[in-house]
């Protein structure tokens, strides 16, 4: 087989982990820190893949429900434009998050939708127009619409996040009486203007302490720090129509939220915009945002430098010129090719071609690329780090090793075949030993982890170590070895 697949559908199936997913270089995948340790709802969960502005695309922990997932109580990433991810794999299906082109959101009202809601939302919309600069318009014939409705549960409203879908959707139906006060319509509406929660940021923990003790479990995952930067935010905004309050999600009466720095009562407001979400919206509105969506590379050892394809999206709100910076590793070259004259208008699409070097030896290999996207007089450069999984000429698993200490080894592996099944074992120095576990099954593990650590009895003083994994589900499929030596 020769070197270049881009095997999408394969990257489903088969394993993979941190290493073959595209990453911004700042960014970790998914906080390790919130996951797993609260005892709390994984199980339920679904992980999805979106792809952020600026960023590539990142796993996010998400509900399945009637409309879609549902990710933080009322942000929903509808079917069909998204799907769960694999074992670290990136889906071969994101849900793009872009802002609105030219800034400018074009609603619809459902038929059915009550005046009075159709008022709250014209009313929402009018305290961001004047505050933000962004404006609305009801549609007329345009494809992208957002489609305001109620849903049957007045539990949440929600709504769709950012520009894309067709129609996107927001559901204004909560409250005690059904009709929500503009805060509340003022929140959705961010969504739907991309805005992400404030208490969910990265760098939250600087500034709130989550009492994961007085969280209800099956909603622990609202409390979930993401990986990465989904709004372009200032400084973190106790004040933010954005934030959750304190007692968000609340099993025992006792707050789950605690700020740091102010009181309990001062964060959670929802009568409207606060100056920080104002400054969030212009950054998102004015600046150049490009996306960059997870790819995988596999490739075989050996054979001739190749072209390899990515798509690129303008996800701003403005027209952008977008141009390879910098790049190392196994990248050769970088171009552009967009529709008009190198101009990508807002919300459009380009592709990247890079022509790649061939595979050398067996492995992951990293390689970083930087685009500097310019529009509306202004520049932002975004760096990208790719992983490269090679496979040996005789080899359908790639297999990396890296002592933990204690006799436990973190086996990172990627598999060129559609097995879902696969046998582990290893030998230190040179005997077979009886490994823990034995067995990965993709479905058993996806979702949670991005690799797994593995137990070799009497391998933390060994000169050598070697971890073999086998595909079992698929015949004539190569097993991987790697070894690690002292
Ligand atoms: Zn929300």
């Amino acid at each position: 087989m020769r070197i270049g697949a881009f095997a999408r559908a394969k990257c489903r199936l088969v394993c993979g982990l941190l290493f073959l997913v595209l990453l911004m270089s700042a960014c970790s995948s998914i906080s390790n820190s919130d996951k797993g340790v609260h005892g709390v709802d994984e199980q339920n969960l679904s992980r999805i893949a979106v792809s952020v502005p600026g960023g590539a695309s990142f796993p996010v922990y998400a509900k399945k429900t009637k409309f879609g997932f549902v990710m933080e109580g009322d942000i929903v990433f509808p079917f069909g434009a998204t799907e769960p991810m694999g074992l670290g794999v990136h889906a071969s299906n994101y849900y793009w998050i872009g802002y609105w082109p030219n800034g400018v959101l074009i609603y619809d009202f459902d038929p059915e939708l009550p005046d009075e809601h159709r008022n709250l939302f014209l009313s929402a919309a009018k305290h961001i127009e004047e505050l933000a600069g962004i404006k609305f318009k009801q549609r007329t014939t345009e494809e992208v619409y957002l489609e305001v409705f109620l849903d049957d549960d007045t539990s949440t409203c929600w709504s769709y996040l950012g520009y894309g879908y067709s129609p996107s959707r927001l559901d204004l139906y909560c409250g005690s009486d059904g009709l929500p006060n503009l805060g509340v319509a003022v929140h959705e509406i961010m969504h739907a203007l991309g805005m992400g929660h404030e208490h969910t940021r990265p760098d939250r923990d600087k500034y709130v302490t989550i009492y994961w003790e007085n969280i209800n479990k099956e909603q622990a995952h609202n409390f979930y720090k993401r990986g990465f930067r989904m709004t372009p935010f200032g400084d973190y905004d106790y004040y933010s129509v954005m934030h959750y309050n304190a007692y968000a999600f609340s099993i025992n009466g006792e707050p789950t939220i605690v700020p740091k720095f102010v009181g309990l009562d001062e964060i959670g407001q929802r009568e409207g915009l606060s100056s920080g979400d104002i400054s969030a919206l212009e950054k998102a509105y004015s600046l150049p945002w490009i996306s960059v969506p997870s790819w995988h590379l596999w490739a075989r050892v050996g054979g001739y430098p190749y072209i390899f394809e990515a798509e690129l999206r303008n996800v701003g709100a403005v027209d952008v010129v977008v141009e390879p910076s910098r790049f190392d590793g196994w990248i050769r070259s970088v171009r552009v090719e967009s529709d008009e004259n190198e101009v990508i208008s807002s919300g459009d699409e380009a592709v990247l071609l890079m022509e790649v070097e061939p595979c050398a030896d067996p492995g992951f290999y990293p390689a970083s690329l930087s685009l500097s996207a310019q529009g509306n007089g202004k520049e932002q450069t975004f760096t990208y780090v790719f992983t490269r999984a090679c496979f040996a000429e005789d080899s359908d698993v790639v297999v990396d090793l890296a002592p933990q200490g204690d006799d436990l080894w973190l086996v990172s592996f990627a598999s060129w075949s559609d097995s879902v099944n696969f046998a582990v074992s290893a030998t230190v120095d040179g005997a077979q030993v009886q490994v823990e576990p034995e067995r990965i099954n993709l479905e058993d593990f996806y979702a949670f982890i991005e690799s797994f650590v593995l137990e070799v009895p009497g391998s933390d003083s060994a000169d050598e170590v070697c971890v073999t994994i086998t595909p079992l589900d698929v015949e004539g499929v190569n097993p991987g070895t790697a070894c690690y030596q002292r």
